[in-house]
C-alpha cells in the first residue's frame, strides 16, 4: 500500500512525527511527502532523504504562486537532483479560494509544466472550481508530460482529458463520505491502470477517522471503499494501487511486478494468460497501449508452453472459476488451450470459462473446436460487441474481413446449441445500441453482459 499524497513535513507532525514515519514503516510500502512551495519542498527533501520508505516532491501550490517568479524553475530544478524527489508539484490551479492572482497561478503552473517536461518526471497536479481551465491545459500545454490528478473531486470533463492524456487519477479520503455518490461512480470508468490512492494527510481524513488529524495509514480506509464499490478484493486494490504507484511515479519495482503474467487472480477466480495475439483491433482495447491490468503485467514477451501454466495454476479446484482470457484471444493457441483446459478440468476446477471474440473458426480452420471444448470447457463469454454487421466491422475491425460476424454469430449458435453456457457481451462504444443488443441476445436465447469502456 502506498500513500501517493501526505505532507509528512507539515508541523501538524512535529511533536510525534517519529512515531507516525514508524506506523508508517509497519504498514505501507511507501509515503510520498509532497511539497508546496521552495522552503516547504526542502523540508520534503530533507524528510525523504532520511527516510527509506517516504518519497519527496518539490513545486509550488497555486495558493503559493503570487510569491514567485520564473526564477523558481531554476531552484525547483537543483532539488529534482535529489533521487528521492520523485515528482514535479503540487502545482495547477485553485480558483476556489484565489489566493494568488488566475494570471500569475497559470505563469507558475506552466513553468512547472516545462520543467516535468524537460526533465521527463511526471508532475502532481492540484485542481480546484478550475476543471474547465486545468482540461484545457491538459489538452493542449502538456504533450509529453506524465501527470496525477491529486485528491479527483469527480468532475467529468477534467476525468476525460486527464485519461485521454494517460493521466493517473488519484483518490482520497472524499471518496468515503457518504454523500460523495457522484465521486465513487466516476471509479467505474476509470481503467484499473490508472487509479492511485492517497491521503492528503493531515487533511481530509477518511469517514472513520473524520474530524481528526489524518495519518497516511489511514489510505487503507479509502482503499477498502475502493474495492467494496468496485466489487473487488481488498487485496486486489492494494496489488492495483501499489504497482500503479511504482509506474506513476517510477518507485523501483520487484521482478514479480515487472515480469509478464501468465496466470493471475482476481478474486478468487483464476486467469490464464496464453497470447497477445488477436485478429481483431477494437477500438476500446487497450491491449499494445497499456502492460498493465488490475496490477498485473499482461504483455507476455512469448509464448508458454502448457506445462508452464500448470506449474503455476498447481490446484485449480480451490478457486471459483478459471477463465482463460489475458490479453489476447485464447483461440490464437488452441492446441494450448485444450491441453491446459483438459488438465485443469483433470485437477478439479469448478467452473471453466474462455473469453473469446467468437473468430475461433476462422482462427483455427477448424470446425469441430466446440466438440474438443465438450466437457471440458463450461461457459463461453463472447465478446460481440454489436447486434448488426453494420455495427459490428467499425467497432471491432477483425483481420478476417466480411466474414466475421456471421462467423461470431455461427459459432454463438453452435455453442449454445452444443449445451454451452453462453453470455455475449459488449462494451459500451460510442453509438452503441443498447435495446437492440439486448433484442439480439434474447433472439438469440443467450445471457448477455454490456460493460463501460474501462479494463476492470
Ligand atoms: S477482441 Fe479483445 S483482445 Fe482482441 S482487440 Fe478486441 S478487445 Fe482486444
Amino acid at each position: 500500500m502506498i500513500d501517493t499524497h501526505a505532507h509528512l513535513h507539515f508541523t501538524q507532525y512535529d511533536s510525534d512525527r517519529h512515531k507516525v514515519i514508524e506506523e508508517c514503516n509497519q504498514k505501507l510500502d511507501g509515503v510520498i511527502t509532497v511539497g508546496c512551495n521552495l522552503e516547504d519542498s526542502k523540508k520534503a527533501v530533507s524528510l525523504a532523504t532520511s527516510n527509506y520508505r517516504i518519497y519527496a516532491t518539490v513545486g509550488v501550490h497555486p495558493h503559493d504562486a503570487v510569491n514567485y517568479d520564473k526564477s523558481v524553475k531554476e531552484e525547483l530544478r537543483k532539488l529534482l537532483q535529489n533521487e528521492k524527489v520523485v515528482a514535479i508539484g503540487e502545482a495547477g490551479l485553485d480558483f476556489y479560494r484565489n489566493i494568488s492572482p488566475k494570471g500569475k497561478q497559470e505563469e507558475i503552473f506552466r513553468l512547472q509544466i516545462e520543467l516535468a517536461r524537460e526533465l521527463k518526471k511526471p508532475i502532481v497536479i492540484h485542481t480546484r472550481e478550475a476543471s474547465v481551465e486545468m482540461s484545457q491545459f491538459i489538452r493542449t500545454e502538456m504533450e509529453g508530460v506524465k501527470g496525477i490528478i491529486h485528491c479527483f473531486n469527480g468532475d467529468r470533463e477534467l476525468l476525460e482529458a486527464a485519461l485521454e492524456h494517460g493521466f493517473f487519477i488519484s483518490y482520497a479520503g472524499p471518496v468515503t463520505y457518504p454523500k460523495n455518490e457522484t465521486l465513487r461512480e466516476t471509479l467505474k470508468d476509470v481503467p484499473s491502470s490508472r487509479i492511485l490512492i492517497e491521503t492528503d494527510a493531515p487533511y481530509l481524513s477518511p469517514q472513520k477517522k473524520r474530524g481528526k488529524r489524518n495519518h497516511p495509514v489511514y489510505v487503507a480506509y479509502t482503499l477498502k471503499t475502493i474495492a467494496e464499490y468496485l466489487g473487488l478484493n481488498f487485496s486486489d486494490i492494494d496489488r492495483i494501487t501499489t504497482v500503479n504507484a511504482k509506474r506513476a511515479f517510477n518507485l523501483p519495482m520487484t521482478k514479480e511486478e515487472k515480469s509478464p503474467k501468465l496466470v493471475y487472480k482476481v478474486r478468487n477466480s483464476l486467469y490464464i494468460n496464453l497470447t497477445t495475439k488477436c485478429p481483431c483491433d477494437c477500438s476500446f482495447c487497450f491491449r499494445g497501449k497499456e502492460n498493465y491490468v488490475l496490477g498485473y503485467n499482461l504483455n507476455l514477451d512469448r509464448e508458454p508452453i502448457a506445462e508452464e501454466y500448470m506449474y503455476r495454476i498447481k490446484n485449480p479446484g480451490i478457486y471459483n472459476e478459471v477463465v482463460f482470457c489475458g490479453y489476447g484471444e485464447p483461440f490464437e493457441r488452441f492446441d494450448t488451450l485444450l491441453e491446459v483446459a483438459r488438465w485443469t478440468k483433470k485437477m478439479g476446477a469448478k467452473e471453466i470459462r474462455i473469453n473469446t471474440n467468437g473468430l475461433g473458426y476462422l482462427i483455427t480452420e477448424n470446425d469441430s473446436i466446440l466438440n474438443e471444448l465438450k466437457g471440458v470447457v463450461d461457459t463461453f463469454n463472447i465478446s460481440i460487441n454489436a447486434s448488426t454487421p453494420e455495427e459490428y466491422y467499425p467497432i471491432v475491425k477483425p483481420s478476417f474481413g466480411k466474414e466475421s460476424f456471421e462467423s461470431v454469430l455461427k459459432f454463438t449458435k453452435d455453442a449454445k446449441k452444443a449445451g454451452f453456457n453462453v453470455v455475449i457481451s459488449a462494451v459500451e462504444t460510442d453509438g452503441f445500441n443498447r435495446d437492440s443488443f439486448i433484442r439480439f441476445a434474447k433472439k438469440l436465447g443467450v445471457e448477455w453482459r454490456i460493460r463501460n469502456r474501462k479494463i476492470v
